[in-house]
């Protein structure tokens, strides 16, 4: 009789690990968010050692690398984790080896910490934060991603490539800025950057390419997943798109709005530049929730100087190339959509 694979084992492992991490997790962090004070000075801190050690105990399950870096939650010490991929790990693991040999991922320095009690910080599933170069991810992350409901990780990880693209002068939809009213329900209202078209864009061609969902199928029914939890993952994943692709149908629509009202007020008159960058350009009063306010387009790396001109010239070139990008963008989701 045939050994089990070690893969196989290793994957079962992976999964209990995950499991464990994803529930002490969430059940600590809505608990304490519901009523913080129901909980003691030591209770508190030894959820947090727990959640840490859940953390650690899923990563060596996976085979990802990582160094630990001590670190605060108010008055909590606990430990945060670098992440680094590995040739022969889990998906995930393989994945993060995948993105560290993207040259320009050396060449930048980006960094991906995995914080245990992110969720205690954020409501969102992950960020990149340019200041640090460092993509945050909380342990969810995780979850979704071996699931194949979500893509997060992959989601920063293209903020932080897009961002790079400034730093070395090259064009980038992370460039254009958008504000406006925080009253809007919508997602993205309050502020905006451009390049969210590019990571939606992604999200949606991994999570409805038939080849990459069908592998992630077969991961998880290696996993020990039941045809039930796969057709709930599967609904969760539809849930996902619809949500992708409203957001990205909203944004095309105001952003084009916008940077086709900025190009005309460009024209007519020169920017105000002040130390070589140019105002963010209103492009509507505020007062309508539906629409951007302003349109701000960092040229750094492009121009220098402050030549009004000069600046004039560059921003209707990049506006250009953004509505291009827009065009482009529209035209694939569309043929999402078919
Ligand atoms: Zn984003």
């Amino acid at each position: 009789m045939a050994a089990p694979s070690c893969g196989h084992v290793f994957l079962l492992t992976e999964v209990a690990a995950l499991k464990s991490m994803h529930k002490t997790t969430n059940d600590f962090v809505n608990s304490y968010n519901a009523n913080r004070f129901a909980f003691t000075r030591e209770q508190i801190q030894s959820k947090i050692t727990e959640i840490t050690d859940l953390t650690r105990d899923y990563l060596n399950a996976s085979g990802v690398r990582y160094e630990e870096k001590g670190t605060m939650y108010g008055s909590y010490p606990y430990s945060a984790f670098y992440l680094h991929g590995e040739v022969g790990g889990s998906r995930i693991s393989r994945f993060l080896k995948g993105v560290e040999a993207k040259p320009s991922y050396k060449a930048e320095t980006i960094k991906v910490m995995l914080d245990p009690v992110y969720k205690l910080r954020q409501s969102a599933a992950a960020h990149y934060q340019p200041e640090t170069k460092t993509v945050h991810v909380g342990p969810e992350t995780f979850t979704y991603m071996k699931l194949g409901v979500s893509t997060a990780l992959r989601h920063e990880l293209k903020h932080a490539f897009e961002s790079a693209k400034i730093s070395r002068g090259e064009m980038t939809l992370a460039r254009f800025t958008f504000r406006g009213s925080a009253k809007s329900d919508d997602a993205y209202a309050a502020f905006m950057r451009l390049d969210e078209l590019d990571t939606y864009i992604r999200d949606l061609r991994q999570l409805t390419n038939p080849g990459k969902i069908k592998q992630i199928n077969q991961d998880l029914k290696d996993s020990g997943y039941s045809s039930a939890d796969m057709e709930y993952f599967a609904t969760f994943r539809k849930g996902t798109i619809e949500n992708s692709k409203s957001i990205l149908n909203n944004i095309i629509l105001k952003s084009h709005e916008a940077l086709t009202l900025a190009k005309q007020q460009m024209q007519a008159k020169l920017p105000t530049v002040i130390d070589g960058k140019s105002r963010p350009t209103f492009v509507s009063d505020g007062r309508d929730n539906s629409k951007y306010s302003s349109v701000e387009i960092n040229l750094d790396n492009l121009v220098s100087g402050s030549d009004q001109v000069k600046i004039q010239t560059e921003n209707i070139k990049a506006i250009d190339w953004a509505l291009l990008k827009i065009a482009e963008v529209q035209k694939e989701l569309e043929s999402l959509q078919r």
